[in-house]
């Protein structure tokens, strides 16, 4: 295959311009280890710049969404804006605001209308998932104003239902009982079991009996099928009905079902192959390279929620395949062969760490191994490597 044409094999100096499409957990990862490998003595003379696209101008950190909607003094700790990031300095880096409208093989366009050239792109979007989990707000102002809101309505509730008893669900369920005992907090979700996924049933049903001595009312094996709002004095309250007929008035519900898609809707690349460059989910697919399945777009990679690795989604697995993705841009480009051979990703065996309010905490290991407090704590800081992250940040 041949190679770019911007690389000048006379001169022998290296220019690239890679773009990052999201700028969370996968996309940051990227273009931290993209910084740490072009910005060395060695790349002195190489032209490469690295721009991150984000609908945001901040990260968040989703692992501790539940406990920011419930505590307003927590919630200010979960965003941190890109130019706070210490490597953002870097002049290999630039952070462009804006939601990317559409992906081409060799360029994108953000907001609709300002075209921005690629030589190499890691798209890295994650899920497209609802508020309050996953908050609308572009801005920390606007962030802060949004979770506001929520705590406040949670903190004014009598009774708050949670639908979706996936791990999003059961922490949140177990945040909003932890810090108001009195309320009345109801978690239903459409299955036997909390927290599907490839988890043993012991680590299932210690995460329900946590909540069951939290004093969280569990209702398994149904589905809310209809909410209605309705007015009970001057409090506002709302009506669920379950597919068994079940009725449940409350002033509170809290979506956390996994429904929702992978945010792929911008890619516009027209297949070369029989097999689709999305799945069913609007997962892309991708080789074990982390490049898209397809041979014509072996310059596209994609990582984290958003690609179709058959792994469990969690940020941890994001911010390796964003490195993973980097190292091997980073070989493409010194090879000047696209054809070069490059490193194969290998996903981690399923792990799961809740934190359940204040003082409970329930996990698996990847041996299988459940534990409680203690061991929770210690998987987070050594296999998660989102404090790694985070520290690499400020
Ligand atoms: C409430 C909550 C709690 C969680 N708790 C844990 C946990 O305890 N442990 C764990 O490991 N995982 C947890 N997860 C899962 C984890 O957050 C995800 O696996 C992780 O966010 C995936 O990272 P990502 O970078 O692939 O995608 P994301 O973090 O979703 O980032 C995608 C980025 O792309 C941007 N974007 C999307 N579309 C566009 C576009 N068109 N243009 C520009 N920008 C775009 C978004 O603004 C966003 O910044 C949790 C998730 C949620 C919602």
């Amino acid at each position: 295959m041949s190679v770019f044409s911007n690389v000048s094999s006379m001169s022998q100096i290296i220019k690239a311009r890679i773009g990052i499409v999201g700028a969370n957990y996968a996309g940051l990862s990227a273009a931290a280890k993209l910084v740490s490998l072009f910005g060395t003595k060695e790349h002195e003379d190489s032209d490469v710049k690295i721009t991150l696209f984000d609908k945001k101008d901040g990260f968040l950190h989703l692992i501790g969404m539940t406990h920011g909607l419930v505590h307003t003094s927590f919630a200010p700790k979960l965003w941190v804006n890109h130019d706070e990031i210490s490597w953002s300095k870097s002049d290999l880096i630039q952070f462009c605001k804006g939601r990317v409208s559409s992906i081409h093989k060799n360029h994108l366009i953000v907001d609709e209308k300002v075209e921005s050239p690629f030589d190499y792109l890691i798209i890295a979007t994650g899920f497209s998932r609802s508020p309050p989990i996953w908050p609308t707000a572009s801005s920390c102002k606007d962030y802060l104003q949004e979770v506001g809101g929520w705590s406040n309505s949670i903190c004014k509730s009598d009774s708050v239902v949670v639908v979706g008893g996936g791990a999003v669900g059961t922490e949140m369920a177990a945040d909003v009982k932890s810090e108001y005992p009195s309320k009345e907090v109801i978690l239903i979700h459409s299955r036997d079991t909390l927290i599907p996924g490839p988890f043993t049933n012991v680590f299932k049903e210690r995460a329900h009996q946590e909540l069951r001595e939290l004093g969280v009312d569990v209702i398994l094996g149904e589905r809310v099928i209809d909410e209605t709002s309705t007015k009970n004095g001057i409090k506002s309250s709302v009506i669920l009905t379950t597919n068994k007929g079940r009725k449940i008035e409350t002033n509170l519900v809290i979506h956390c079902t996994g429904k929702g898609k992978a945010a792929s809707d911008m890619v516009h690349l027209p297949p070369t192959t029989s097999t689709p460059l999305v799945d069913d989910n609007c997962n892309l697919r991708v080789q074990d390279t982390l490049q898209l399945i397809d041979p014509a777009y072996p310059h596209i990679f994609a990582v984290g929620d958003v690609n179709d690795i058959p792994v469990v989604k969690l940020a941890g697995a994001a911010i390796s395949q964003g490195a993973y993705a980097a190292e091997n841009i980073h070989k493409l480009i010194m090879s000047r062969n696209l054809s070069t051979k490059l490193s194969k990703y290998q996903g981690p065996k399923p792990y799961m760490c809740l934190v359940l309010g204040r003082h409970r905490q329930v996990s698996q290991d990847t041996d299988g191994e459940i534990g409680g407090a203690e061991f929770t704590t210690k998987l987070r800081h050594g296999n998660l490597e989102i404090y790694r992250i985070i520290g690499a940040m400020n």
